[in-house]
């Protein structure tokens, strides 16, 4: 018999309509002989929609999944999800979600506590992957290197009695210019900022307190950008690393959505054998550093200037089209998007039935 999957899209999250290209791209190629698929939407307020046949064979023959209002989904806990008080047949969820609510252990806590088995990291990988801040401190700790960074919060802004110009003297001392103003729990370069003279700081602090209350103010390095996908529950692989050239000042939203010349992936990227595995051990190492589990997409800079790696980030639920970076550098290592998708629901069931 089919296994029932329910593919989770949308959400309340600055990556709504990435989520939803991510999904449709996973519904057109998970292998529909093996699972039976129930599509639920969460629109921008947080409903959750689950949809009709009709949307299915719509998103099939090549659209977006969209959200239609009709079908509320509730929560049972400790026995699922349901629709009208009526429990619905599932047998893993797949949250096809990106960033807030998605990404940062909030959905995966909730599929914990109403008893689902999920796909992709736990909480605790997840949370952390998504706090750039939190995240950097735990990988210093174990000896990874990251860009030097400073914590810059709503509450020390408006503590602040400075100018702008003044934390920009502040920052460029200390960090060299120019530097890079994120949200510190965000994706898809939303919010992100790259400061080079003092007037442009505030707008890039506006904008980025716009998606969080805490910021991180970093180096800016002049760097090669390479990722590279982990998966695996206990054990993990790695895959070649892959490399991002963006034709934009940085990868930013448009580079990476928007704009079909924005970038160029380059699968696998051109390293030394030796870079290569090197990156390869500290993606899977960082993983391991988060306790995570089922996959992610961890993000390098390889400096310029004097080749010292740095990790920049990772990302728990990285953007998943069938051109996407990380499923492209898994195809890269011999293992397809249909195969990649059969494993990651095997391993989303093998960590279920470890921990009931
Ligand atoms: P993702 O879509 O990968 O989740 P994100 O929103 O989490 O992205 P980052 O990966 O931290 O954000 O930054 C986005 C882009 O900004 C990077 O890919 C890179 O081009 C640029 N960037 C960020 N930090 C730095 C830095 N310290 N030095 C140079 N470039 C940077
Ligand atoms: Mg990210
Ligand atoms: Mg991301
Ligand atoms: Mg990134």
């Amino acid at each position: 018999p089919k296994l029932n999957i329910v593919i989770l899209y949308g959400g309340k999250t600055g990556e709504h309509q990435v989520s939803r290209v991510s999904a449709g791209s996973v519904i057109r190629n998970i292998d529909r002989s093996r699972y039976k698929l129930l599509l639920v939407g969460i629109d921008e307020e947080g409903v959750w929609h689950l949809q009709d046949e009709t949307e299915l064979e719509k998103v099939i023959a090549g659209s977006d999944p969209e959200i239609q209002p009709g079908n509320e989904v509730n929560a049972m806990p400790g026995r699922g999800l349901g629709v009208n008080g009526k429990l619905l047949k599932i047998d893993l969820v797949f949250p096809v979600l990106h960033g807030t609510f998605g990404e940062d252990g909030t959905v995966q806590g909730f599929l914990e506590m109403i008893g689902l088995p999920y796909a992709g990291a736990g909480v605790l990988a997840s949370a952390f992957g998504m706090d750039k801040v939190k995240a950097k401190e735990l990988w210093r700790k174990e000896g990874l290197s990251v860009v030097p960074f400073i914590r810059y919060s709503r509450q020390d802004h408006e503590a602040q009695e400075v100018t702008p110009e003044v934390l920009f003297t502040r920052w460029s001392s200390e960090l060299g210019a120019p530097f890079f103003v994120k949200p510190c729990r965000a994706g898809s370069s939303v919010g992100i900022s790259k400061v080079r003279r003092p007037e442009q700081l505030a707008q890039a602090l506006d904008t980025a307190f716009h998606f969080d209350n805490d910021l991180l103010i970093e180096t800016s390095i002049n760097a090669r950008e390479i990722e590279c996908s982990v998966l695996g529950n206990r054990e993990i692989r790695s895959f070649p690393p892959g490399e991002v050239i963006s034709s934009h000042d940085f990868y930013d939203y448009s580079g990476k959505y928007l704009d079909p010349k924005g970038a160029r992936l380059e699968i696998p990227a051109d390293l030394s054998p030796a870079s290569t595995q090197r990156i390869r051990n500290m993606a899977e190492e960082a993983f391991k550093a988060l306790g995570g589990q089922g996959l992610a997409r961890v993000d390098f800079f390889v400096d310029r200037d004097s080749g010292s790696i740095f990790i920049n980030e990772v990302n728990t639920m990285p953007g998943f089209t069938s051109i996407s970076m990380y499923p492209k550098m898994c195809e890269a290592g011999g293992l397809s998007y249909r195969e990649l998708l059969n494993e990651l629901i095997r391993l989303g069931l093998e960590r279920h039935s470890e921990r009931s």
